[in-house]
């Protein structure tokens, strides 16, 4: 065991119901970290090229970030990793809550689990014991059905993850739930568990890393959390705020120096979570409205789109809550009386957007009432959204009927069909089993000639996020080893809050917004910092919330003396593996293509992002030369990969 890790990953074999410790050497997590760096070094090593996501040799694993379990702020993240079943591509998903740290609680730094069960099954590790439990009772649950029964047989200190009834049906676009239904979503992982016949984890455990320097770990949290502390609002404030998202963005571009923007930026978190973007961001452009046809002011104008407001949905709000060490606590539990609906999770944006905006529905109990379903489905909201947005201009355009849709209107903002037809997808009923794994595998279905109406990136639906708006998405939509995220490098993107405004020892070039190799340099320098942050299990929202010493503590944790740089060649190191293995799968990630849509293809003639056509292909070729890969087919040079410690990967690539 070294300083901020146990140096052991336990390896979980379905098929024998047997179970293994491995103990990791300390490079392992200094070239690694944790997170998915650590897994994809264990799974591209332990999984052969071109295995079925869905087949028994397939592994999935579970891997919370290097600081996760301490007391470091917003370091609470686990990621589930794997290949991606939806796009083929290297997969991996995030999530908060406590199911991270509870990893870490019983003494191990990932867990991998291959092999198949005949009978449904769930694992639990409760005080240092391991046992393979008949999970009958549970199959067919919801996720949160399955937390409570599992809550009464083993007490509520128990965390669990698991698959809902999507992962169960085989769904591509299923992911496994957390803490009453909050998801890893995406890259369909939740479809490997049901594969497995693996319905949960269970964990308890009491175990606590070592810090190597635990005063200088704690001085260093003590004295952020003193600098940052959110003051309450006067509940008119509250309002006003909920009308301003991009208040701190304008800020920024005003040169209004005097404002304390991260802790706006805290504040707006902490009383309206990510829903503050649902009536703004339609009208800046930002939101994808009616399946990327329309424009925002125009088709969802604000008379629409403010019953999706936030402080609409704050009206519903019994209790604030967060993930594990957050001192923001974003999070929020709403009690809907109309629904009869006791406790669910606060919407989020991409799954207001989603069923919002993107549908041009503005029925916010509807909205509501589908958040639910699908955290308890364990269901992608934002890749479930996407398919019913295509669903509806194939109905629109004569490509289904209703006989195909067993009777249901599919039109727009038409909330009840819309409603029934989620319900559908998560059983596979009817229409919903042609739907069921994204639109890429429904255009097979439904013929080639639907294919404009389905938003994906390799398979992986996009997000509710218009590269119009923040430019550089399209190059990470596209190229990304897990393509069509808006949670990966992206530096325009990330400038909402600004990575060198969070870490003050990173640098960008200077006029990285208006030189083009500048800010292709800056993308890479994004690139990889973003992958220590992930793999450190930090929350991307802490990056906007003002200067943390993130550097000193790791260093402090782990007892490294690494610099900045240092960090970002782990970074590189770990975005290159992941490009390795989508590489090592046939998928030539440099040949993707976005939908015209997306890219602004023919450019919009009015509204905030009119004559705006994105280019991506090109800064592409740029980074490639920047990351040392070809730029022809984003293939890492030998050379890149022996200066990274990646000379395993060379056999394969080459
Ligand atoms: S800001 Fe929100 S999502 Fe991020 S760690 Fe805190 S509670 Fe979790």
């Amino acid at each position: 065991m070294g300083y901020g890790y146990f140096g052991k990953v336990l390896w979980i074999d379905l098929t024998n119901n047997s179970f293994k410790e491995e103990e990791l050497s300390e490079k392992h997590y200094h070239q690694f970290m944790g997170g998915y760096g650590l897994g994809c070094r264990l799974l591209y090593e332990r999984m052969s090229s071109h295995i079925k996501p869905l087949s028994q040799e397939s592994i999935i694993g579970f891997f919370p970030g290097l600081l996760t379990g301490t007391a470091a702020p917003y370091s609470g993240r686990f990621m589930v990793v794997g290949k991606s079943p939806l796009t083929g591509t290297w997969g991996d998903a995030n999530c908060g809550g406590n199911f991270g740290p509870a990893i870490k609680a019983c003494g191990y730094d990932g867990i991998m689990v291959s092999g198949k069960s005949t009978e449904p099954i769930y694992l639990s590790i409760m005080d240092n014991e391991i046992k393979f439990i008949d999970a009958s009772d549970i199959w067919g649950k919801d996720t949160i059905e399955t937390e409570i029964i599992l809550k009464k047989k083993h007490g509520n200190s128990i965390k669990t993850a698991g698959i809902g009834q999507a992962g169960e049906n085989l769904s591509k676009i299923s992911g496994i739930a957390n803490d009453r239904g909050r998801i890893a979503a995406r890259s369909g992982l939740g479809a490997i568990m049901g594969s497995k016949n693996f319905k949960t984890i269970v964990l308890k455990g009491n175990k606590r890393v070592e810090i190597y320097n635990s005063e200088k770990f704690m001085k260093l949290i003590k004295e952020y959390n003193i600098s940052t502390k959110i003051k309450p609002l006067h509940s008119m404030r509250k309002s006003f705020l909920g009308e301003m998202f991009g208040m701190v963005k304008s800020m920024r571009r005003l040169k209004l120096g005097n404002i304390d923007a991260p802790n706006l930026m805290r504040t707006i978190y902490r009383n309206f979570g990510t829903s503050i973007g649902n009536t703004i961001s339609a009208e800046t452009g930002d939101s994808p409205i009616k399946n990327w046809l329309g424009i925002g002011m125009y088709d969802f104008p604000y008379k629409k789109s403010t019953n999706l407001s936030s402080v609409n949905i704050n009206e519903y709000k019994i209790k604030e809550y967060g993930c594990f060490s957050c001192p923001v606590q974003c999070g929020a539990i709403l009690r809907i009386p109309e629904l009869n609906i006791e406790e669910m999770h606060i919407p989020e944006y991409e799954t207001c957007c989603a069923f919002g905006s993107l549908l041009l529905n503005n029925d916010l109990l509807s909205i509501f009432q589908i958040n639910d379903i699908c955290n308890r489905a364990a269901i992608d909201t934002i890749s479930t959204g996407v398919t019913v947005a295509y669903a509806i201009e194939c109905f629109e355009n004569g490509l289904l009927n209703k006989n195909d849709t067993d009777g249901l209107e599919l039109t727009w903002g038409n909330s009840k069909a819309i409603l029934s037809l989620v319900k559908k997808i998560i059983l596979r009923e009817g229409i919903g089993d042609l739907l069921a794994d994204g639109v890429k595998i429904a255009v097979d279905k439904i013929g080639a000639e639907s294919a404009k109406y389905a938003m994906n990136s390799l398979g992986s639906e996009i997000p509710m996020h218009d590269p119009r708006y923040f430019n550089s998405l399209a190059f990470s939509y596209a190229y990304d080893p897990t393509p069509g995220r808006h949670t990966t490098a992206s530096f325009d993107f990330a400038e909402i809050g600004g990575y060198d405004k969070f870490e003050k020892k990173l640098h960008f070039p200077k006029k990285r917004k208006q030189n083009k190799d500048n800010k292709v340099e800056a993308q890479v320098i994004t690139t990889g910092f973003h992958q220590i942050l992930s793999c450190a299990g930090m929350c991307m929202f802490s990056t906007s919330f003002g200067p943390y010493p993130f550097i000193d503590l790791l260093n402090a944790l782990t007892g490294w003396s690494d610099d900045i740089d240092d960090y970002l060649t782990t970074g590189l190191r770990i975005q290159t593996l992941r490009q390795a293995f989508t590489l090592r799968e046939g998928i030539q990630l440099s040949r993707n293509e976005l939908p015209d849509r997306v890219i602004g293809n023919p450019p919009a003639k009015k509204g905030p992002l009119k004559g705006k056509t994105i280019e991506y292909k090109d800064f592409y070729r740029k980074y490639c030369i920047n990351m040392g890969w070809n730029p022809d087919n984003g293939y890492p040079l030998k050379n890149t990969l022996e200066q990274l410690d990646l000379e395993f990967v060379i056999k394969d690539l080459y």
